[in-house]
Order: C-alpha cells, then sequence, then structure tokens
C-alpha cells in the first residue's frame, strides 16, 4: 500500500499507508523509486535531489532471427543513458530500445499521461532547467525519434542496417527514476543517503536491477547499524537458529 505519512519518533518511525494501517520500526529503508525523494521529504529528510522522470520507450523486432545477440553502442559519457541498443531475451524475442524522453508525470508510461502537480515539480528544480539548457539538441532528437517511427527506425539502422519501419511493433515503455542535482548534474552512481532512524536508496539506475543483491545487502547492513543505534541487538544465531 502507498505510504501517506511518516512520523519520527525517538524510538523509530511510525509509517500510515493509504489503507490507514500504521506500521512501526526502528528502522525506515526507503527504496520507493520514482517517489523516493518524496518519500524522503515525508520522513523530514532533504534528499538533496529531484527524481526527474525519463521514459525509455521500446519496440519489438518483427524478424528476431535478424539479431543473434546483445548489441550495443559505444556509450557517450555525457549521458547516464546508454542509447538505443538491441536485446535479446531468453524467450528469442528481440527489443530495440529504449530512448530517453522527458515524462509528464513520474508514472509516465506514455504521452498522454500528464499530471499537473507532479510536471509542475519537475519544472520547478533548477536542475531540470540546467538538463534542457545543456542537453536540449540531444532531447529534441530523442522526442523527434519518440513522435516519428522512421527516425527512430533510422537510429536502430546504425546498429542493424537490415531494419525496416514494418520490422518495428510497439512494445511497452519504462520510467527511469532519474536523481538530478540542484545545479542539473545526471547522478549516474548509486546514491544511498541516511538520518536517524532512515536509509534512503535516491538513485537506482540501471544496472541496479542486476545488482540488486550486493545493493540489497549494502542496504540491510546500513538499516541494522541504524537500529542498533536505537539500542537494538540482532539475536544471536547458533547453527543457522537464532537463540
Ligand atoms: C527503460 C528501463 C530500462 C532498464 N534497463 C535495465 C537493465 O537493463 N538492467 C538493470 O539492471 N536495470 C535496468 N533498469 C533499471 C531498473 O529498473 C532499476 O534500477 C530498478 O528497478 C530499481 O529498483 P528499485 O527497487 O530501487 O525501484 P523500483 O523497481 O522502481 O521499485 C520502487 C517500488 O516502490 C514503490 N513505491 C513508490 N512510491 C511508494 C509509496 N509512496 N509507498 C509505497 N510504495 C511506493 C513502487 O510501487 C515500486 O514497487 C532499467 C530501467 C528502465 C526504466
Amino acid at each position: 500500500a502507498e505510504v501517506t505519512a511518516i512520523d519520527r519518533r525517538a524510538w523509530g518511525v511510525a509509517v500510515r499507508t493509504a489503507d490507514g494501517l500504521v506500521v512501526r520500526a526502528r528502522t525506515l529503508v526507503n527504496c520507493a523509486g520514482l517517489h523516493c525523494d518524496r518519500v524522503a521529504r515525508l520522513a523530514g529528510d532533504d534528499p538533496g535531489v529531484r527524481i526527474v522522470p525519463f521514459r525509455g520507450e521500446y519496440y519489438e523486432l518483427a524478424r528476431p532471427e535478424l539479431v543473434r545477440g546483445l548489441v550495443y553502442p559505444v556509450p557517450d559519457p555525457a549521458f547516464p543513458f546508454l542509447g538505443v541498443h538491441l536485446t535479446r531475451g531468453f524467450d528469442g524475442s528481440v527489443h530495440l530500445g529504449p530512448n530517453a524522453v522527458p515524462a509528464l508525470a513520474r508514472e509516465g508510461y506514455g504521452w498522454p499521461v500528464v499530471r499537473p502537480a507532479e510536471l509542475l515539480s519537475t519544472l520547478s528544480w533548477p536542475g531540470t532547467w540546467q538538463i534542457a539548457r545543456k542537453h536540449w539538441r540531444y532531447g529534441a532528437g530523442e522526442v523527434h525519434r519518440s513522435l516519428s517511427k522512421s527516425a527512430f527506425t533510422q537510429a536502430v539502422r546504425r546498429l542493424l542496417p537490415a531494419v525496416r519501419e514494418e520490422d518495428l511493433r510497439p512494445s511497452p515503455a519504462g520510467v527511469r527514476a532519474q536523481a538530478v542535482l540542484k545545479d542539473g548534474t545526471l547522478l549516474d552512481d548509486f546514491l544511498i543517503r541516511e538520518a536517524p532512524h532512515t536509509v534512503h536508496v535516491l538513485n537506482a539506475p540501471s544496472p541496479a536491477a542486476t545488482a540488486c543483491l550486493p545493493i540489497g545487502r549494502e542496504v540491510a547492513r546500513r538499516a541494522l547499524r541504524r537500529a542498533q543505534e536505537t539500542g537494538w541487538r540482532p539475536p544471536a544465531v547458533e547453527s543457522g537458529h537464532c537463540v
């Protein structure tokens, strides 16, 4: 259920969810993805970043036999996004993408999804305007490739010359929870911040899904340390059993 309020107390935190449940804990781990900065603020912590949502759109290749493996472009170090690449899945299907276009809502999985309050929150962050100023040419190209299938096909042709426009079938999009600093820096590393009783995962870009186990271990280590500061001690373990 959606976390709607967080109350910080001397002993820990009380979290209220949209269905009226109240959960109490010594430590709160915030890994709310597209909403992690909002949840940090609910807890009374300044995240120091704003999540600026960037949608990544995909097409599926109608002739998957054209691609036998993974095909990547040389990354541009100026951007945290890799650019359109070709991914062959275990099931043999091939996906082309993702591009990177501004989403008009945090869960803006398509152009028609617009949430004015969320858009205002993005536009009121100085970093958003810095990105627009620095990367407007690249951004305009991405929007063009999003709105024009033939422009997208043209971009794919750099990696797969045999592809034709009719080979591209629309496929579901994802939205990146991109943390942006006030000065417009697009963070490309993981960012975990702590405060008393809280651990906030504020930037977990790709390859955070691939790296989820070590990231989870690191988050757990920090959460345990925070809990121990409140006097909590982990139960003694003997031969794999708690005693
Ligand atoms: C287009 C695209 C391509 C990607 N490709 C790759 C890739 O190839 N390899 C890779 O490793 N990674 C990839 N990623 C990145 C990967 O998806 C993320 O790194 C990963 O999902 C981050 O995990 P997370 O648990 O931090 O956040 P999320 O997976 O976003 O999970 C956040 C959760 O918090 C919940 N939540 C939000 N707000 C609240 C609230 N108020 N109360 C309660 N719950 C809340 C959400 O419902 C969600 O379940 C890609 C991402 C995108 C968008």
